[in-house]
């Protein structure tokens, strides 16, 4: 395909006329984000209306959902009421931190769900829901297992994780995610961030012999990442090239004061070696990205509504089911940490990678997704 015209908004070459999916994208972001109250509560009552309708993925209701979700944090009791009433159970996330009697309604269903599909869309929405209540009811059927457990690849507490949170043995929460949410944004060249996204390191990958990258660099003293809990520096270093063919995530454990150790990997065919594929231009553009931290917080699935958006904390748009890491030092999994979207880094690239941290141990996972 040739590219005979740029996107008006940002320069990259296209091979049609308009705007790039990434700025199109940021259009329609603009514009949820400046609905007035009114625009917003006639969509709502549109989805109300037509609640059904997503449960089948139908536009414009699906769109809708994930923009009043995702940018304006604006899904209702009233709509979770009309969603179980409709017994409409997809996506899970409309059920997030439903009030008591949608819970109830929730665990009801599950408990007489007598095939794997369906109790296995209502442990996912009573994920969501997520409080204790929630909690005991999936505890009861990973000890009970009920005999659609057969057809399911994992337990209950796995289900939990898409929630943001999963329970050991005893019933013990563990609480994988943060409840705050920061998008990264384009920043004015030299401006100042606690966050630094693709700065080139010294060393070598002992793979394809490219140069590392600290894909994620954050101080977590900064006012605003606080809710991390860190008392100094974060560094999640990796081969940008290798990271998705790795047999599992790529680690590095990193020290507060801004110290990184990258620990041995295998290549997914186990021969060690690989071809770098990142080109010297795309090594420029991803050490050279003006991403700095936004100035506020943003609802919590923020990230989760898009493909263009690189976040801290929240939700993660997974690109394939959610999967929280095990530490590799404690086995206890990991707290989910950011997203960062190739493409917005390196234009034509694929995929997404996760980061993920185990407090404890100053460990931090980073996992590649793509479809
Ligand atoms: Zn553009
Ligand atoms: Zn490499
Ligand atoms: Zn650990």
């Amino acid at each position: 395909m040739s590219l005979k015209y740029t996107c008006p908004v940002c320069g990259t070459p296209l091979g049609y006329k308009g705007l790039c999916w990434k700025c199109r994208s940021g259009q329609e972001r603009d514009t949820v984000l400046h609905w007035s109250p009114e625009q917003v509560k006639e969509k709502q009552d549109g989805l109300v209306r037509n609640i059904r309708r997503l449960a089948d993925m139908e536009d414009p209701e699906l769109t809708d959902f994930w923009k009043l979700l995702g940018y304006r944090d604006a899904i209702t009791p009233r709509i979770q009421r009309a969603a179980l009433a409709a017994e409409v159970y997809y996506p899970c996330e409309l059920y997030y931190h439903a009030p008591e009697d949608v819970r109830d309604g929730l665990i009801h269903v599950l408990l007489s769900a007598e095939n794997s599909s369906e109790a296995s869309e209502l442990m996912c929405c009573l994920a969501m829901q997520g409080d204790d209540r929630a909690l005991e009811t999936l505890l009861e059927l990973e000890k009970h297992p009920r005999p659609w457990r057969k057809n399911l690849y994992v337990d209950p507490s796995i289900y939990a994780q898409c929630g943001g949170w999963t329970f050991d043995k005893e019933g013990q929460r563990m609480q994988l995610n943060f409840d705050t949410c920061y998008p990264m944004v384009k920043g004015e060249p030299g401006e100042g961030s606690p966050i630094r996204m693709g700065q080139m390191r010294e060393d070598t990958c002992p793979h394809c012999g490219g140069r590392m990258v600290d894909i994620l660099v954050l101080d977590g003293r900064d006012e605003r990442l606080r809710f991390l809990g860190l008392d100094g520096i974060l560094t999640a270093a990796c081969c940008p090239n290798c990271v998705g063919f790795l047999d599992g995530p790529a680690f590095s454990r990193f020290t507060l004061d801004g110290g990184v150790e990258v620990f041995p990997s295998r290549t997914f065919d186990g021969t060690g070696k690989m071809d770098c594929y990142v080109r010297p231009e795309e090594y420029k553009a991803l050490t050279e990205n003006r991403f700095i931290l936004g100035k506020s917080s943003v609802p919590l699935f923020y990230g989760a509504a898009c493909e263009d958006v690189n976040t801290i904390g929240g939700f993660a748009n997974w690109v394939q089911d959610w999967e929280y890491t095990a530490c590799p030092h404690c086995g206890k999994p990991m707290k989910y940490l950011a997203q960062i979207q190739w493409d917005t880094l390196m234009d034509g690239t694929e995929g997404t990678l996760y980061v993920e941290f185990c407090p404890d141990c100053h460990v931090v996972s980073m996992q590649h997704q793509q479809t």
